[in-house]
């Protein structure tokens, strides 16, 4: 088989899979509103869809516009969105829906280059709005549909180098049905998340193996290539949970790093582990326990897996009898705790037997 009939096998056998047998269902999926499309696709960033729908469902039911959204009480959207990650995205995803509702008076933007100027939309979110809002012919490229390209048409350029980028989305653009983009977005988003998937494809019963290079050069397993191999750090969070008479003292963080916007306890975070005993011994414990103080409790480690970072953090709960003399942490009421939002790590802490009922 040539190389341009392959390209027309491909599209036209996944237009077929997708009409005939594509059977997975998301709430979103059909949708034609941008509003809960760009919202779906901020959630589905880094997340898996089961991860993501919950999500998507209560951000629904509270706000169902973006101009619901633009006038929201920031701490009421992260808290929303506590537990998902990667908080940037709901840093921008506010910043967007003001942008929209105030600037551009109330009208998503229509235009794909238009679409890319908001906060934290790339040219896959930017493809995913145009194509399922408005039915123009921009090819959606991530994950998915960068591996059954691969594996399809035998590729072996990395798909994580600037070169395999281009390549890819060039090619995914010439394969994209402009009558229906939509449809064959959807198409091929399913069919890698469904048959070809990262582990364990369904080649066998695969509607493309008759004409898939990998499948017949016995290559599934290794395509897509990846350049670049993800360096995973480790950090330890040692966090101490001053409490004084029925407060706590918490503060948001600001810096660039993980969690930014989020709340915190006093903490500091190590590239090596001590215990917590050990910890108790360091200078930046003494400074903020002073002499007075009671242990009440000491937690277990909690891990939490981020894409590049292995986190682990203990807590470490003390009563004081003296306010504290730092202006960097506010005091908080310990019933009014939970209304802020946490990273998920500390909420496994809350979670686990030793809430802070004391
Ligand atoms: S035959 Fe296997 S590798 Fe090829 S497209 Fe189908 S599922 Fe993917």
């Amino acid at each position: 088989m040539n190389n341009y009939n392959k390209r027309i096998f491909f599209s036209e056998n996944l237009m077929h899979w997708n009409t005939m047998h594509n059977a997975r269902t998301m709430p979103w999926k059909g949708e034609k509103d941008p509003y809960k499309i760009w919202l779906s696709e901020i959630i589905l960033q880094q997340t898996r869809v089961e991860q993501g729908l919950e999500y998507y469902k209560s951000f629904i039911k509270n706000y169902s516009s973006v101009q619901q959204l633009a006038i929201a009480d920031e701490k009421a959207i992260f808290k929303l969105w506590e537990g998902l990650g990667y908080y940037s995205r709901c840093k921008n995803l506010l910043a967007s829906a003001k942008y929209i509702a105030f600037e551009l008076q109330g009208n998503f933007p229509e235009k794909y280059t238009e679409i890319l100027k908001l906060k934290g939309v790339g040219p896959y979110t930017a493809a995913a709005i145009a194509s399922f809002a408005y039915n123009q012919p921009y090819a959606v490229v991530d994950g998915n549909v960068m591996r059954v390209l691969a594996r399809f048409f035998g590729i072996h350029t990395p798909v994580d180098s600037t070169i395999g980028k281009n390549y890819f989305a060039c090619l995914a653009q010439e394969l994209l049905d402009k009558q229906t983009p939509a449809l064959y977005n959807q198409g091929i988003m399913d069919f890698g998340a469904t048959i070809c998937k990262p582990k364990l494809p369904l080649c066998d019963t695969c509607t493309l193996k008759t004409a898939c290079t990998a499948f017949k050069k016995k290559e599934v397993k290794m395509l897509p290539v990846k350049e670049k191999k993800i360096v995973k750090k480790e950090r330890f969070f040692y966090n101490v949970v001053v409490a004084y008479k029925d407060e706590i003292y918490v503060r948001q963080r600001t810096d660039k790093d993980i969690w930014q916007n989020l709340w915190e306890f006093i903490a500091i975070d190590r590239e090596e582990k001590i215990t917590a005993e050990e910890f108790m011994k360091t200078i930046f414990f003494r400074n903020i326990a002073g002499k007075n103080f009671i242990v009440n409790h000491i937690s277990p480690f909690y891990k939490q897996q981020l894409t590049h970072q292995t986190i682990h953090a203990v807590f470490i709960y003390i009563n004081i009898q003296k306010p504290l003399k730092n202006d960097k942490y506010t005091c908080v009421k310990k019933t009014a705790l939970r209304q802020l939002a946490f990273p998920k790590i500390t909420t496994l802490y809350f979670e686990d037997k030793l809430t802070l009922k004391q």
